[in-house]
């Protein structure tokens, strides 16, 4: 049996099993489906629609397709082939955070690369090849589940709701529905019929203001005036506010852990003549900055420039990392909760806001929000072969498993058995 078939009728059996507990989304029959299913070549298939949750609890066991999706709009005729007939009736807002689309650090232990063009490998997150005589941008990729950055993403969704959501726009939380993505992040869904009106130029303001992208340092404040730089203030509601609240927590803690972030290229990416000099006048700075009088930013070697740097650093903390396309397409669909991820074989979990806290993925303790559905009771094991080059550590359940090479011979747990086999870096022997 191939391995896909073999996975198949695995998720057959858990669409069997878990029927009765599937989760239904809202406004279901004015949603469009689509999914991908596991033969190669097939690409995804969409404008589908279930009129009841009975209709694709049979699809699901009777196709389980590799990965399942249903549409943030609503339309009253969801099948419709073509867009222009579907009649659009509004859209949630969809956020997506995932690990793909940001820096970690621990990215440069568990994600490998290999050169398309010279085939050069290496660890990490390159933009170009390493080979400087290559230059390539096209790379094989092997990307890894890690509780780091799966902690990294569970921190922004965090920042997106309790920073941006609900104290800006006064999203009610009961409207928002989020869900572990089933590999390297979270997704998170805003129902609300204000926000099912808004175009896609007008969520793109709201990706901005997420995001900070494009901040005008000037109109929130900062000037130089007779020699002097004047900074933001704590008073600004909003960005102003937001950043400022950054710097004093930042400048609170442990002089070597502000340098380290302030020499950090992900971050503020400052030398160390001018990290040295910051560290010097920090303190009066926080004095300043508390205090909230005259505030005048007065930092040896600091005009506007490397204040604006500085500042630049402060928002990629505060702002949220998101897949921003996702949020601005009013056409997109994502991930079905409940559902399973094909590239993983965990499954796509709903989380309630006050349990995001806890949760904990890669080794979840409360069984109704385990992802790891294929973990065995009985402590089955299944041996393999790894067909890829190389692999990473895999730790799931607290245990971990390689790194391996191609041609290993392994015995695994089951539910690693069946992360290797939808990951395709190892088959059945
Ligand atoms: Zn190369
Ligand atoms: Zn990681």
């Amino acid at each position: 049996m191939s391995e896909f078939t073999y996975l198949r009728k695995l998720f057959q059996a858990y669409y069997q099993e878990k029927q009765f507990e599937f989760p239904k989304v809202s406004s279901f029959n004015l949603r469009e489906f689509g999914l991908i299913p596991w033969e190669k070549k097939v690409f995804m298939k969409r404008h589908m629609s279930f009129d009841n949750s009975d209709d694709l609890r049979s699809y699901l066991i009777m196709k389980a397709p590799r990965h399942l999706y249903s549409s943030g709009s609503l339309y009253l005729k969801p099948d419709a082939q073509y867009m222009n007939n579907k009649e659009y009736q509004g859209c949630d807002f969809i956020v997506d955070i995932d690990v793909d689309h940001f820096y970690t650090p621990c990215k440069d232990q568990h994600d490998l690369w290999i050169c398309k063009d010279c085939g050069d490998e290496g660890t990490g997150m390159p933009e170009t090849c390493s080979n400087k005589k290559c230059g390539g941008s096209k790379f094989t990729k092997i990307s890894w589940v890690c509780d780091q950055c799966l902690d990294v993403a569970k921190n922004e969704i965090t920042k997106l709701i309790s920073n941006f959501l609900i104290p800006d726009f006064g999203i009610d939380e009961k409207k928002l529905r989020i869900a572990f993505s089933g590999h390297r992040g979270y997704h998170l869904k805003i129902e609300s019929e204000d926000i099912r009106k808004l175009n896609s130029e007008e969520r793109r303001e709201i990706v901005d203001y997420i995001t900070g992208k494009n901040l005008n340092f000037e109109i929130l404040g900062l000037n130089e005036k007779f020699n002097n730089i004047y900074g933001l203030l704590a008073e600004n509601i909003g960005w102003s506010q937001k950043i400022m609240k950054k710097i004093i927590q930042i400048l609170n803690r442990p002089e070597s852990e502000i340098k380290n972030m302030l020499l950090d290229d992900n971050l503020f990416g400052f030398n160390s003549n001018v990290v040295t000099s910051f560290l010097k006048y920090k303190n009066d700075f926080l004095e300043v900055i508390t205090k909230g009088e005259r505030n005048v930013w007065a930092i040896e070697g600091f005009r506007l420039t490397n204040w604006k740097k500085f500042l630049k650093g402060i928002v990629k903390l505060v702002g949220v990392e998101i897949d921003e396309p996702v949020s601005i397409d009013i056409h997109r669909l994502i991930r079905y909760p409940g559902s399973l991820h094909g590239k993983t074989g965990f499954k796509v979990q709903e989380i309630e806001l006050n349990e995001l806290d806890d949760f904990n993925p890669l080794d979840e303790s409360n069984e109704k929000l385990d992802p790891i559905v294929f973990k065995s009771k009985k402590n089955l094991t299944q041996k393999l072969e790894i067909v890829e080059n190389k692999l990473p550590v895999t730790k799931i359940k607290g245990e971990s498993f390689g790194p391996y090479k191609k041609g290993d011979k392994i015995e695994v747990p089951h539910h690693i058995a069946v992360f290797l086999l939808c990951k395709e870096v190892a088959k059945t022997i």
